[in-house]
């Protein structure tokens, strides 16, 4: 990509060089920054508005308290400065921020030659699936079909192969665009990122703490980048949302075969011990010598080379996201998939749905006439479409948001990890998931972008970052309450506040996995508490934690469900049991809106069988 001048943000540089000092062996400031500016430039305005004050009130803050910016002084005052900085509350948020975003491209640059060398040597598993996709500026301004489905990940590409295998005429609109494996397998990981992500990867729900949220987009929706972990959902859920929830279909018995159909699509299988990597296996050894409940993940990557990478879309296509399943598979039934076409509004007359108006990329529109529409465009912009379109009218739109709030801990060892080197995510511990809500995963990250995570600035994180292989990665989630909303009609504006309950759920997490990466012989761990960024045994983590409020921890969160719950109630929930959306004809809801709580486990399972389940509803209802 070229850099435009236009975003050029003052005083970059000199962050730069504050994070990672060039004296003491990080990366040229001047290449770096470049880096930054290309990647920020495709943020959000609000988010790129954002950045750039970070930049230039760290400089502020430098002039006000030593009379030069941070690109005037040598090393050691630059890292004065910062420390000074960390002293304040507001101050050490925003170095914070500005610390993520170098780290996450210095990270991924420091390994992206070696990353695309290595893996354009490796075949693809398999080639890419025949699709029948459309650009929206290839497809006539005007046109009707049986039914039309908006959102093409997870529950919109189940629910429209099943309605186009029985016979209907579907076609399925994306905002995002089709990426090819070789697309993937020759783009720099940042770039991945910023491409495969909603507004570049920088969704975040607002809160305290602020909580990353990041959501794919293009045709396969988040599943070209989740992790590939799948669970059933667990019994204990199921029975919640059929008795609580008055949700008839997600009886145990009635359920199972919708979840098996969405395990045998993804052709679900545990993680190979032999491409685990070791970043699993300290895992499991950690709870093995603890005596935890433990063992290699289910996911849909087979065959799986291990190259870490799902997060920024496979490089082999091996991770089995419904791009090369369950879409094709619609396409095989004579679904069409329009892609970059942003759906505006569903178009209603007299209590019944009659179509959608989408936006291409220049700004015309696309017109379609259908007598039923499928919304699945995700927990957050199937709220806002709906109230674009009229149909926000239910109260509690929006509302019952629950995100599977997730921390990270990582961990020094003496003898190499390359965590990296391995299934990004491997092995699970279920010791604390039905009597605690937690769920433990060795959660690794593309080659350098986990390096966000190492404790320090300046010298001492450069140290940490040449010595990054040695480190190992655990993530935790907890099965929240419902304490989010999304807010907004043109953009979601999200919204969560960690209660006290999960608060301490999280706290516990984070002595879960320390206490995990201890007994796998880390010498040091990293909790990511405040005051405490290193700590070298279980007393000091008992300590560290002690005193530790969640609401000063880094969290980070992938799992946005329940903001159209479907049940029984007519006022708790804006969708009926069998999908329908209350209050007009001919729209169903059929992605993670409709689970009516947390799943405490990873969706992507859960939200299939539910749509599965809600379009087999539909054709029987004709
Ligand atoms: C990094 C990451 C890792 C994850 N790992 C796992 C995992 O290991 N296991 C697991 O089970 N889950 C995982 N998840 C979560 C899981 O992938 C999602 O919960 C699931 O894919 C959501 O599916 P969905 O159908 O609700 O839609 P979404 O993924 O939200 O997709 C909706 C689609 O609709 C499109 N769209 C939105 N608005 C419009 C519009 N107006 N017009 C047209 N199209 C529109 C979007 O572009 C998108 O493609 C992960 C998520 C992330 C971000």
């Amino acid at each position: 990509m070229l850099h435009d001048p236009r975003f050029r943000i003052p005083g970059l540089k000199g962050v730069c060089a504050a994070v990672l000092p060039p004296e003491a062996g990080g990366p040229d400031p001047g290449v770096l920054r470049i880096a930054l500016e290309q990647y920020v430039a495709q943020f959000p305005v609000p988010s790129r508005h954002a950045a750039r004050a970070g930049v230039m009130g760290l400089n502020a803050f430098s002039v006000a308290t030593t009379g030069k910016t941070l690109l005037r002084h040598g090393p050691e005052e630059r890292e004065q400065v910062l420390h000074r900085l960390t002293t304040r509350p507001e101050g050490r948020h925003a170095l914070e921020g500005l610390k993520a975003l170098v780290l996450l491209v210095a990270g991924g640059e420091r390994y992206a030659d070696e990353l695309l060398a290595r893996w354009q040597a490796v075949e693809p598993v398999r080639p890419d699936a025949d699709l029948d996709v459309t650009p929206a500026a290839w497809w006539p301004s005007r046109s009707s079909c049986d039914v039309v489905v908006i959102g093409s990940c997870a529950g919109g590409a189940v629910a429209a192969r099943t309605l186009a295998r029985a016979g209907l005429d579907v076609v399925i609109l994306e905002e995002g665009r089709r990426f090819t494996v070789d697309e993937i397998r020759t783009t720099r990981p940042v770039q991945r990122f910023a491409d495969l992500y909603r507004d570049a990867g920088t969704t975040v729900a607002l809160g305290t703490p602020p909580i990353a949220l990041p959501i794919g987009r293009g045709v396969g929706g988040t599943t070209l980048v989740n992790s590939g972990t799948c669970y059933r959902t667990p019994e204990a859920v199921l029975l919640r949302w059929r008795d609580d929830a008055g949700l008839k279909l997600a009886d145990p018995s009635a359920f199972a075969p919708y979840l098996d159909d969405a395990w045998d699509t993804l052709s679900v299988a545990p993680v190979p011990l032999d491409v685990m990597g070791c970043n699993g296996k300290l895992c499991l050894q950690g709870a093995e010598r603890l005596g935890w409940a433990c063992g290699p993940l289910d996911h849909n990557g087979a065959p799986c080379q291990g190259c870490c990478q799902s997060a920024i879309g496979c490089p082999v296509n091996a991770k089995y996201g419904v791009h090369l399943n369950a879409l094709p598979q619609a396409c095989a039934a004579s679904a069409r998939i329009v892609s970059e076409a942003r759906v505006l509004r569903v178009t209603h007359e007299a209590g019944r749905a009659t179509g959608v108006v989408a936006r291409r990329l220049d700004g015309s529109t696309v017109v379609i006439q259908a007598p039923r529409v499928v919304v699945a465009a995700g927990a957050a912009e199937t709220v806002t479409l709906l109230r674009r379109s009229g149909l926000g009218g239910h109260p509690q739109l929006g509302h019952n948001l629950a995100i599977h709030p997730a921390a990270g801990v990582m961990g020094r060892f003496d003898d190499p990890v390359v965590a990296w080197d391995g299934v990004l995510q491997s092995a699970g511990v279920d010791e604390f998931h039905e009597s605690e809500g937690i769920l433990v995963e060795a959660t690794a990250t593309p080659p350098g972008m986990g390096s966000i995570g190492l404790p320090g600035i300046g010298r001492d994180l450069v140290a940490q970052l040449d010595t990054a292989d040695h480190v190992a990665g655990l993530g935790a989630m907890i099965g929240d309450e419902p304490a989010g909303r999304v807010y907004g009609s043109k953009r979601a504006i999200i919204r969560y506040e960690l209660t006290a309950r999960d608060g301490a759920r999280v706290v516990r997490a984070v002595e879960v996995m320390g206490r995990i990466l201890f007994a796998a012989g880390a010498r040091e761990v990293y909790p990511g508490v405040p005051g405490h960024p290193v700590v070298r045994t279980v007393e000091e983590l008992a300590d560290a934690l002690a005193s530790a409020n969640p609401k000063g921890l880094h969290l980070a969160a992938f799992h946005p469900t329940g903001t159209a719950g479907a049940g029984a109630d007519e006022e708790r929930y804006p969708v009926d049991p069998e999908g329908r959306l209350r209050g007009v004809d001919g729209v169903w809801v059929a992605d993670a809106c409709i689970l009516p709580t947390c799943p405490e486990v990873n969706p992507q399972i859960s939200i299939m069988a539910l749509a599965l389940a809600v379009a087999d509803g539909m054709v029987t209802a004709g």
